[in-house]
């Protein structure tokens, strides 16, 4: 089969490769891709900053945000069955506490595994090969949008964390600003105005771009950090309850919390690969926080839960804003098209390598 793969920490490796079709085993199902999301990630594993080959080979086939279609399943399978539509799930556990019980998201020691990226190999393959456990059912309505299933999981994990940590107290969110209009940013905008709160997304880009034309699409403020000082922001919005900080930038991250409301909660998700240090209020915004009772807390990956979640999220912007998600796919590249070029394309919000038919 044809498949994309780099070698691992080797710079630009990223190509079109043949690769053995996985075989079927009695507990696995063999699932046809249709197509798959291109993000930061495997960029920067072809930049060779990171990435791991699965034991035994010298190449990593990439990608981890998938839409595929079960072709054939071993004897003992039942979740799924030939012609379902899947997304599969991207980390997978080690021995650990929390990854022997459902939540490798919350991993503790760091030997986890994760498909395109460390020790396995990825989506970006006409076939894969996974047990049911990490198979996704989405129906056949989202079979256009559910390629941004993946990267929702990052918002329906923050949120739903956010949520449960304020628990805490009496707490009506009215106001909540998204740092960041890429894929995830964008996203995390949608699922908040859909829980009814008030939006402003605050991005690098000028407005009449089309991520600002998506903000607004659902409702959402969209405001360049070009005519904006983020300084100004609770000025123009009033008391700020939640934050998404999705923009990749440390300094943005923090910044975060010179600006958060009384009770607030700043959702941090960006990884910051870097080495940066800044000058930092340390004083104003530790007192900030203690008097204010404030939260900052970080995210990474999503466990099956937060998968499940996001199904039934899609299908509610879809109904909310019918279209919308359409507009995040700006470029498709047919799998054989496939150039180093597509992984570097900053252009428009998301990517989409198309493998098969729909
Ligand atoms: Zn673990």
């Amino acid at each position: 089969m044809k498949a994309i793969a780099v070698t691992p920490r080797t710079q630009n490796s990223a190509r079109l490769i043949d690769a053995p079709t996985p075989a079927l085993h009695e507990h696995g199902a063999l699932v046809h891709v249709i197509r798959c999301g291109i993000c930061g990630t495997d960029a920067e594993i072809n930049q060779g900053l990171y990435g791991e080959a699965p034991r035994g080979s010298d190449y990593l086939i990439l990608g981890h945000e998938n839409l595929g279609r079960v072709e054939q399943v071993g004897a003992s399978v039942r979740a799924v069955k030939p012609g379902d539509l899947v997304v599969a799930t991207v980390r997978r556990p080690d021995d650990c506490h929390n990854c022997s019980h459902g939540e490798s998201d919350m991993c503790l020691k760091g030997d986890y595994s994760e498909r395109g990226i460390k020790g396995l190999h990825g989506y970006l393959a006409e076939y894969y090969l996974e047990v049911p456990e990490y198979l996704i059912p989405v129906p056949p309505e989202l079979v256009d949008v559910a390629v941004l299933l993946e990267p929702l999981t990052i918002v329906e994990k923050g949120l739903w964390q956010a949520y449960k940590i304020q628990e805490r107290l009496m707490w009506e969110p009215r106001t909540a600003v998204v740092f960041g209009a890429g894929t995830v940013g964008l996203l995390a905008a949608l699922a908040l105005r859909a829980k009814g709160l008030t939006v402003a997304v605050v991005a690098l880009s000028p407005r009449g771009t089309l991520n600002s034309q998506i903000a607004e699409a659902a409702g959402a403020q969209y405001f360049s950090t070009q005519d904006i000082s983020i300084d100004d922001l609770p000025k123009k919005l009033g008391r700020i309850d939640v934050i998404f900080e999705a923009t990749g930038s440390s300094l943005v991250a923090m910044k975060t919390l010179e600006i958060l409301g009384v009770n607030g909660i700043s959702i941090l998700s960006s990884v910051t690969g870097g080495n940066k240090t800044v000058q930092f209020p340390a004083d104003v915004v530790n007192q900030r926080m203690v008097l204010g009772n404030m939260v900052a807390f970080g995210t990474v990956n999503a466990n099956r839960r937060y998968f499940d979640m996001g199904v039934g999220s899609l299908a509610q912007f879809q109904k909310l804003w019918p279209g919308l998600l359409m507009r995040f796919v700006t470029r498709r590249v047919p799998l054989a098209d496939f150039t180093i070029e597509v992984l570097e394309d900053r252009n428009g919000v998301k990517t989409t390598i198309e493998i098969s038919k729909e």
